[in-house]
């Protein structure tokens, strides 16, 4: 096969320069992925979404057989606006050992790398399949993911371990929080600012309900373990955003407020969600109809991704300190697509990809060369790893 050979930081240059951000298709990057492994004679399969704007895609490198690897990384990355970047976000630009861009780091560095070493994995004829996984939208709620895993689950011989190249240094990340988010939407009755008898605002009803979430956080700070392993030791809610009323001089109709949380890989995820909204059903939505009849509360979960537990993983975390060199295993508190491959596919899953989180969604997001390199020497104890019986 007369495949494209090019090395990991010229692959990395043509991923970050495909804008993928979420609100984008992906197709483009994912149609060149595609049309790169075919060069090379390896098919790859794609899950696109309900409306064909996007698409996962997997791929078997090596034997169609159990016992393989899973490479997967998302292609989506989070937005430039309003950031001050001082190059361009989509120019992969070299500057003090330091690789800038959009997604260097969070994360097409890592599927970026695993292409790039595809003749590498061809030429050491694998005995152990490595199977590559690249979904859509993970920074908005991981949403291509779960019909990845659950297409790769019907149609992958089990594998023996799946490594989501997120950014952790290279170290080995063997667990994380969950994360659930919602919009609840509050509807009152609109009048006159001054005849607060006569309506209800939506507004002051919706930050009832944000004060109601601190005081449980408030609650979960105080019951934390002293010696947890995950830094903030308790869940920890955000409210993201609200958007509501129209002037000074009314009464909001309507309040829009985006929250969530990330709870312990311990806990049941949905356990706080649906105390918050036993809550507004019992307690503030009454409060609010006896203002005025035609008050509503309503709460939609906008996406849940699942906590990621240690247990089960110690295959994955043996293999993934052999070929990091990274003997310790820890864990993180952001949310990755690790939680939903673990649970869908069955299989002992870690968090193990180059470039620092801290650089992650950050203007003027970069990988240190030396990340590269290192997730290089990786990928290349893996292959000596999958040529052997
Ligand atoms: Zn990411």
């Amino acid at each position: 096969m007369a495949g494209e050979t090019v090395d990991s930081v010229e692959m990395l240059r043509r991923l970050v320069a495909f804008d993928t951000t979420s609100r984008n298709s992906n197709l483009a990057l994912i149609e060149y992925v595609q049309g790169y492994l075919k060069g090379h004679g390896v098919d790859s399969k794609l899950v696109p979404n309900e409306d064909g704007s996007k698409a996962n895609l997997f791929a078997t490198v090596g034997p169609k057989v159990a016992g393989g690897v899973v490479l997967s990384g998302h292609t989506d990355v989070v937005p430039v606006d309003g950031q001050p970047w001082v190059t361009d976000p989509w120019t992969l630009t070299l500057k003090d050992g330091k690789y800038h861009g959009r997604g260097t780091c969070d994360m097409k560095a890592f599927s970026a790398i695993g292409l790039a070493m595809l003749p590498e994995f061809l030429k050491a004829k694998l005995k152990k399949p490595v199977h590559f996984a690249l979904s859509y939208d993970e920074e908005v709620g991981c949403f291509g993911a779960h019909s990845l895993a659950a297409r790769m689950a019907a149609e992958v011989p089990k594998p023996r371990a799946v490594i989501i190249g997120e950014p952790t240094m290279m170290t080995v990340v063997h667990a994380h929080k969950g994360t659930q988010i919602y919009i609840t939407k509050f509807t009152g009755f609109e009048a006159h600012s001054s005849m607060t008898h006569l309506g209800v605002s939506a507004i002051h009803f919706a930050a009832e309900f944000v004060h109601y979430l601190n005081q449980v956080q408030e609650e979960l700070e105080a019951a934390a373990p002293k010696n947890s392993e995950f830094m903030p030791a308790a869940a920890t809610f955000n409210v993201g955003t609200i958007v509501g009323g129209t002037a000074g001089n009314i009464l909001a109709r309507e309040c829009e407020v985006l929250w969530g949380y990330r709870e312990l890989p311990t806990q049941p995820i949905e356990e706080l969600g649906e105390r918050a909204q036993k809550w507004l059903k019992e307690y503030l939505l009454p409060k609010m109809k006896a203002k005025h009849p035609a008050a509503t509360i309503e709460t939609v979960l906008r996406s849940s991704t699942p906590a990621f537990s240690a247990e089960g993983n110690d295959e994955a975390k043996a293999l993934a300190a052999r070929w990091s060199g990274s003997n310790t295993a820890g864990s993180v508190v952001y949310a990755t697509e690790a939680g939903i491959f673990r649970k869908t596919l069955g299989v002992p899953t870690v968090v193990c990809g180059p470039g620092d989180i801290a650089q992650a969604h950050q203007p003027n997001e970069f990988i240190l060369a030396s990340q590269i390199e290192a997730c290089e020497g990786f990928m290349r104890r893996m292959i000596e790893w999958a040529s052997q019986d």
